[in-house]
């Protein structure tokens, strides 16, 4: 049986300056009343979030088929969304299954059955949020230990599946390299219609994003900066980012 994860259970619980990190590194807006706004990126299929949050029954079917262990439980909110499941793309992208297993187990149509296949998946868009960090327009070569929260990741997963290990394998040998990691790691069938490294006219190159980008969050786990410079915006879609301008 997959090992349920829940975020960051004993650490922060009490602490206002704790709460307030955890909701920044989540994707949860704190409004002007307190109360928490919901901003997770949602499994494949989920449907819209006050939709899904009536139809989720909290089971867990979607997690415990996930492959890649990509899928978290939320133990923290006011009121509505705790149990619920999301991904922490900090941690564990999706990887975008042929058959997207997570979406087959649900129960309850909170993960809408119509999403059939890798393609299918549109849970945000990725956005390179920090050129100014991104290791690729620095300049600056993949450093040392950049594979170690992959690494620590599986380690502390009780059942890792073979294609666990294959994920690590491709992540293998990139030390000392021109950062291309984004791009190379995106899961999508074809993956230059999501991402690509481009080199631009001033000479700097970088990833430039596409409208085949599901939001699976692979980028973002894999980006080797500390506060990755490239980022998922849940549940937006390349038009609503990059054509219309749409920021929330
Ligand atoms: S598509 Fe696969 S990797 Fe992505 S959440 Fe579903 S089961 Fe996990
Ligand atoms: S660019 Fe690729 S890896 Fe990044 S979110 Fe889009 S589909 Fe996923
Ligand atoms: S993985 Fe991160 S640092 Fe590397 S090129 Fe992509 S955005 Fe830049």
């Amino acid at each position: 049986m997959a090992k349920i994860k829940t975020e960051r259970r004993d650490f922060v619980k009490y602490s206002t300056l704790g709460i307030l990190g955890l909701a920044a590194a989540s994707g949860i807006a704190l409004s002007s009343s307190g109360a928490i706004a919901e901003n997770r990126l949602r499994p494949p299929g989920a449907v819209d979030e006050k939709e899904f949050l009536a139809l989720c029954i909290k089971c867990g079917q979607c997690l415990q088929v996930c492959p890649y262990h990509s899928i978290e439980l939320a133990d923290f909110g006011k009121g509505h969304g705790v149990g619920t499941p999301y991904i922490d793309a900090n941690i564990r992208g999706c990887y975008a299954c042929d058959a997207v297993p997570c979406v087959l187990a649900c129960p309850s149509g909170a993960l809408d059955h119509h999403t059939e296949k890798a393609t299918d998946i549109k849970m945000g868009i990725a956005v390179l949020e920090s050129p100014k960090t991104c290791l690729a327009v620095t300049r600056t070569p993949v450093p040392a230990g950049y594979d170690e929260k992959m690494k620590d990741f599986i380690a502390n997963v009780t059942n890792v599946n073979p294609l666990e290990d294959k994920i690590l394998e491709k992540f293998d040998g990139y030390e000392g390299k021109d950062c291309t990691l984004c791009a190379d790691m995106c899961p999508m069938p074809n993956p230059l219609s999501a991402i690509a490294m481009v080199k631009k006219s001033s000479g700097i190159t970088r990833p430039e994003i596409y409208e085949g980008c599901t939001g699976c969050g692979v980028c973002q786990e894999v980006c080797p900066v500390s506060e990755p410079a490239i980022v998922i915006k849940p549940r937006l879609s390349y038009e609503d980012y990059y054509i219309k301008g749409k920021r929330s």
